[in-house]
């Protein structure tokens, strides 16, 4: 029997159970989202014997260290003592510098971290609504060329931290922010190397922070965004990105569109559809493929199936909690 202590109560953990479904269940608020091992919203700290190995991927050496892990992946066999992660080690306060609608579901926000924040464009932070609610966001800002981070918040209805984006934050308010995880971000080397982006919806903030980066760092092989929406109205930065085309020959900027009204200058078609069908043989291709989980599933499949090696695929499912 194994037992997860928490404050001053000690919970049995059922069998097969995590220790964020101990803890839920017993009416602990741990925030949370994916419940996959991928969003690190649940991160906790081990006051009390060793988190497993298993609980920790993906984390940082120096969270590792300090037996921080992941509660929704957390199955320890021994008596675990936890803990919220503290704060000051693992929350960044920072503050809303921009808020700006880029069409009308999807908000800019550039925030100003109160402590410097290394990360890569493309990886995504942590945002804390309240102490007990955050949602993962990917990073569209570049280090060095932005001054603060961005981050691109689709509304979704009922969305308790997207909601409270569009409604309620302003700017001058101070939030809490932890990261930056993932690894859906460009690695510099093979410069040559053709890389094809996908995305649905705000899937596009990781991507326009890669292509960026790329850019800026000298890539010189081709570079080919497939951006899909249902209708024009979910596109976005089009003008923006139609200027860096100019600027750079080696980019190439495909607006997709799944519904019935396709204008000139738009794709007919799913985002992955049509950049499969303009580039059937992904080998050698390096992709990224972020957004909608469904879109992503089928695209990782697809491209494997057109010869890209799994390696060269990097992707970050936008997984919506249920009810985290
Ligand atoms: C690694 C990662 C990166 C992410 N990056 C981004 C990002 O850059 N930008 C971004 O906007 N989001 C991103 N997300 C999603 C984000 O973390 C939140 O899940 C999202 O903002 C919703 O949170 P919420 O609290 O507003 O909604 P919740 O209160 O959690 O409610 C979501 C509800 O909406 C329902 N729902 C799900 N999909 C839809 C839909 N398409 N239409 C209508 N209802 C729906 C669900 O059933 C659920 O009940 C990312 C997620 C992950 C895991």
């Amino acid at each position: 029997m194994v037992n997860i202590k928490y404050a001053k109560d000690s919970f049995t953990l059922g069998e097969n159970r995590s220790v964020l479904d101990c803890l839920t269940e017993h009416g602990v608020p741990i925030p949370f989202s994916c419940r996959s091992g991928v969003c690190q919203t649940c991160l906790m700290r081990a006051t009390g014997g060793s988190p497993p190995e298993a609980a920790q991927q993906g984390l940082k050496d120096t969270l590792k260290l300090q037996n921080y892990f992941l509660a929704c992946v957390c199955h320890p066999t021994e008596d675990l003592e936890v803990a919220l992660p503290d704060d000051a080690q693992a929350a960044i306060p920072a503050t809303v510098k921009k808020l700006e609608l880029l069409n009308e579901e999807i908000m800019r926000v550039m925030l100003e971290c109160h402590a410097p924040i290394q990360y890569k464009a493309g990886q995504f932070i942590n945002l804390f609504r309240n102490r007990s609610l955050g949602r993962s966001y990917s990073l569209a800002s570049v280090p060095h060329e932005d001054d603060h981070l961005h981050i691109h918040v689709r509304r979704l209805p009922n969305g308790r931290v997207s909601g409270w984006i569009h409604e309620e934050l302003r700017p001058d308010q101070t939030v809490e922010v932890r990261g930056p995880a993932g690894d859906c971000f460009y690695v510099p080397g093979n410069p040559e190397q053709g890389l094809i982006l996908i995305g649905t919806g705000s899937g596009l903030a990781p991507l326009y922070g890669i292509i960026r980066d790329a850019l800026r760092q000298g890539h010189n092989g081709a570079i080919r965004l497939f951006h899909g929406s249902r209708d024009q109205r979910g596109l976005y930065l089009v003008g923006e990105l139609r200027e860096l085309m100019k600027q750079y020959a080696n980019f190439d900027y495909v607006p997709c569109l799944s519904g019935s009204d396709v204008p000139h200058g738009f794709a007919a078609g799913r985002a992955h559809e049509v950049a499969l069908k303009e580039v059937p043989n992904l080998k050698d291709w390096r992709l990224f493929l972020c957004g909608h989980p469904e879109m992503v599933k089928q695209a990782k499949k697809k491209a494997f199936l057109a010869g890209a090696a799994m390696k060269d695929i990097y992707a970050d499912a936008f997984n919506v909690s249920q009810s985290g």
